[in-house]
C-alpha cells in the first residue's frame, strides 16, 4: 500500500556513541547488540558539515517551515562544548534563510554544567533531561557503571536549568517508566521538577505479560498529596510507546 510522502521534519543526530551512565534498561549498551563498540566515539567534523548541507537541501527542496534537529548519543555531553559548538554553528549557518531550525538535545544532564547551558543559549538548544522519577525509581536503573546513583547530579543539573537565565532552554524530562515503581512517587518527583513537558516510555520487568500502561496513580488525600498534585486538572500523559495513563496531573506535565 502506498501513501502520500511525508517529507521528514525531524532528524535525531548521534553526536557522541559511549556513555557515562550504564543503565539497566539501557536499549544501546545492555542488550544483545554491541554494534556501537566498533563506531567513532564523536561525530567528525566532516559527518557535521555534510549533515548541515543535505538536511538544509532537504529543507529547501520540500519548502520546509521548519526542521527539529535532537542532539543525541550515547551521552551528547561527551562531546564536548567544543565540538558541540561545532555542531550548533553548522546546522544554523546552513539553515539561515532557509527554514527556522527547531535545535534540541536529549541529556542524561550527569555533566550538565554553565559551560553547556551558555553554549544553548547562545543557539536556543532547548534541554530534555533523562530521569525516571524520584530517587528509588531513578536508582533501580539509571547508575553509573560501579554501581553509583546519578540521581543527585541530575537533580543538581535540573535546578540549574530552571533558574531564570536558562528557564527558556527547559524543554523537559524523559522519563522510563518501570511499573514497578510507585507511580505517584515517580509523577510527583516530576511534577516537582517544573517541567514544560514530560515523555515517557514504559517498561515492563522481564517475564512478566503485563499492558504496556502503567497503573493509573492512586487519588491521596490532601494530606498526603503534593500541592501540585492536588491542584492539577484530569488529563492524559502519553507516553512514547503510545500508551495513555489518566492522571490528576499539573499542568506541567503536559505530554512531550
Ligand atoms: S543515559 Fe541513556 S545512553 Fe546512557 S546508559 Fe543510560 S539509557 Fe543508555
Amino acid at each position: 500500500m502506498t501513501g502520500p510522502t511525508v517529507p521528514l521534519r525531524q532528524l535525531v543526530l548521534k553526536v557522541h556513541s559511549r556513555c557515562d551512565l550504564a543503565c539497566r534498561h539501557c536499549y544501546i549498551y545492555e542488550h544483545a547488540d554491541q554494534s556501537w563498540s566498533s563506531r567513532p566515539r564523536v561525530i567528525s567534523q566532516e559527518t557535521i558539515s555534510w549533515t548541515a548541507l543535505r538536511l538544509a537541501e532537504h529543507a529547501k527542496k520540500h519548502q520546509l517551515a521548519s526542521v527539529q534537529v535532537i542532539l543525541h548519543g550515547g551521552e551528547p555531553l561527551l562531546a564536548g562544548p567544543a565540538r558541540l559548538r561545532a555542531v550548533c554553528e553548522a546546522l544554523t549557518t546552513a539553515l539561515h534563510g532557509i527554514c527556522a531550525l527547531d535545535l534540541r538535545i536529549h541529556t542524561n544532564a550527569v555533566q550538565l554544567g554553565e559551560r553547556h547551558l551558555d553554549l544553548f543559549a547562545e543557539y536556543g538548544v532547548r534541554v530534555g533531561v533523562s530521569l525516571d522519577g524520584d530517587r528509588a525509581a531513578n536508582d533501580r536503573h539509571r547508575l553509573f557503571a560501579n554501581g553509583r546513583s546519578s540521581h543527585d547530579k541530575v537533580l543538581r543539573a535540573l535546578a540549574l536549568l530552571d533558574q531564570d537565565r536558562y528557564r527558556h532552554l527547559y524543554a523537559g524530562i524523559l522519563c522510563t517508566i518501570d511499573v514497578r515503581n510507585d507511580p505517584v512517587a515517580v509523577y510527583d518527583a516530576l511534577a516537582a521538577l517544573r517541567p514544560r513537558a514530560s515523555t515517557s516510555s514504559c517498561r515492563t520487568p522481564p517475564g512478566t505479560n503485563l499492558p504496556c500502561d502503567p497503573p493509573a496513580p492512586t487519588p491521596r488525600t490532601p494530606t498526603g498529596s503534593s500541592p501540585s498534585t492536588t491542584a492539577g486538572a484530569s488529563r492524559d500523559v502519553r507516553c512514547r510507546c503510545g500508551c495513555s495513563t489518566r492522571s490528576s496531573a499539573p499542568s506541567a506535565a503536559a505530554p512531550a
